[in-house]
Parts: structure tokens; sequence; C-alpha cells
């Protein structure tokens, strides 16, 4: 797949959380990419640049990113003051964090991990197995947060639930509030008490490096080869 620089418009811009925001971008071609891959976004004048893995599905002429502006350094800034109808410069598609269906053959199981926005990459990947993909295997999705008020896509992934029997999230809050109905935690604790057979699992870790670190020991002490284990670090 070639990697080209784009020339985007963003055509709508809105608030998913308190402090994450989803950018619509416009681009002049067909965005031909596998879920999981990324854009580099140009976020200064002097061309620095910060990576954002695309939360939409390929085959439209445009994208959409989902971006956390917590860091609050070059690109959170640039995110920020970005409007609808900017002009933006995008360099896609990158990354090597997808699903190689040449793997999903016999009784494959595959375990989502995300946190924060890591979960951006994974939907689409979800998405793209289950609606385009028809892929009747096991899918776990453990998304990992702080507070509640961080959570966005909620609906969109209890309608998936409901609506694929073979795809099961769970959500973890290791800070919930006192109303907070679901699991407590971090995302290790959820997976310590999940039954993985080792061989049939592949698996997705998506976040921070220690997050990936902690699950990678953990899913491999579980029986899972370490070639079953993909990931990408968000910082
Ligand atoms: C392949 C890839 C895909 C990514 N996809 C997304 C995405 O879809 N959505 C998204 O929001 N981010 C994503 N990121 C992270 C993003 O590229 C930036 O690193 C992050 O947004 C911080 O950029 P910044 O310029 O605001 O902060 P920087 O100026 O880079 O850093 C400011 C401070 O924040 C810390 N920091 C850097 N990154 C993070 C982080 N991710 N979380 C917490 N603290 C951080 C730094 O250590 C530093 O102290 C991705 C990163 C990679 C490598």
């Amino acid at each position: 797949m070639v990697v080209k620089k784009m020339f985007g418009k963003v055509i709508y811009k809105e608030n998913l959380s308190e402090e994450t925001w989803l950018l619509g971008i416009e681009l002049p071609e067909v965005a031909i990419f596998v879920p999981g891959q990324f854009v580099s976004l140009k976020v200064s004048e002097e061309g620095l640049r910060r990576s954002y893995s695309v939360a939409s599905l390929p085959g439209k002429k445009m994208i959409e990113l989902v971006i956390n502006v917590s860091p609050m350094g070059l690109g959170s800034k640039y995110i920020l003051g970005i409007k609808v109808g900017d002009s933006v410069e995008v360099l896609g598609f990158l990354g090597k964090f997808v699903v190689d269906v040449k793997e999903l053959t016999g009784e494959k199981e595959l375990l989502f991990v995300g946190t924060g926005t890591g979960m951006v990459p994974l939907k689409p990947m979800i998405e793209d197995l289950l609606i385009n993909k028809k892929f009747h295997g096991r899918i776990n999705l453990i998304w990992g947060m702080r507070y509640e008020t961080d959570l966005f896509w909620v609906a969109e992934l209890d309608k998936l639930q409901r609506e694929y029997d073979n795809f099961c999230m769970e959500i973890t809050l290791s800070r919930p509030g006192e109303r907070w109905p679901g699991v407590q935690g971090h995302v290790g604790d959820v997976i310590g008490d999940l039954r993985i057979e080792g061989n049939k699992t592949i698996a997705f870790l998506c976040g921070n490096s220690e997050m990936i670190m902690e699950i990678n020991d953990l899913l491999t002490n579980k029986g899972v080869p370490k070639r079953q284990i993909l990931y990408e670090r968000f910082a």
C-alpha cells in the first residue's frame, strides 16, 4: 500500500467526552486502508506531526479521528484550535496493527484490549470483522478507562453487542463514581478472570506502554504464543 500525503478538510468536530474530540476529515479520494492503521497529521507550521489511528471504516472519501487532548502538547493544542472548514495535511496510511485474515482459520478467538483512546483503532477493527468479514469466532473486548466521564462510543458498542452474539465487551473503570454499575479495576484484573485458550487466542493491545507490557506478560503466562499478541503503543 502506497503512503500518500493528502490534503483534507475538517467537515465536523464534536466533543465526545470531557477531553475527547471527534474530527471528520474529508479527503480528495476514497480512503483505502486496513482497519487498525493510523495517519500522521501535520500539527505545526514547521511540519511537526502526531500519529492518530483512524476511527472509521475504509471505503469512504473521508476519515474520522478521535483524539484525547489531555496531554496538552503540540498535537492536543492543534486539535483544540482546529475549526470546521480548516484544511489539514495527513500522511497515510501507516502501521501494521491490523488483523491478518489469513490467521483467522479454525476456532480462533480474538481478544481486544484498550485503555483510553487506545480504543480508537479497536472499534473499526471489530466492526470490520463482524460486519464486513462476517467473522463468527468469539470476539472479546476489554476497555479500561479512569472515570465514567471519559467514556464515549458506549451506545455504539452496546448495539454491536446486542446484534452479534459472538461479540462481548467489558468496560472497566479504575476510578468509578458510586453509581457506576459495571466492573471496577484495571484491564489486567478482567483478563485475570477470563477463560483463555492460549493457542486459539489472538490478542490486540492498544494504549500506554505499561499496560501493554503487563497484559503481554499476563497473556504469555496464560499460554498465548508471543506471535499471537499484537500491540500498538500510544505513548
Ligand atoms: C500509532 C499511534 C496512534 C495513535 N493514535 C491516537 C489516537 O487515535 N487518539 C489519541 O488521542 N492519541 C493517539 N496517539 C497518541 C498521539 O499521537 C500523541 O502522542 C498524543 O496525543 C500526545 O500528543 P501531544 O502533542 O498533545 O503531546 P506531546 O507534546 O507529545 O506530549 C506532552 C506530554 O504528554 C505526554 N503524552 C504523550 N502522549 C500521551 C498519551 N497518549 N497519553 C498521555 N500522555 C501522553 C508526554 O509524555 C508529554 O509529557 C497515537 C500514537 C501512536 C504512536
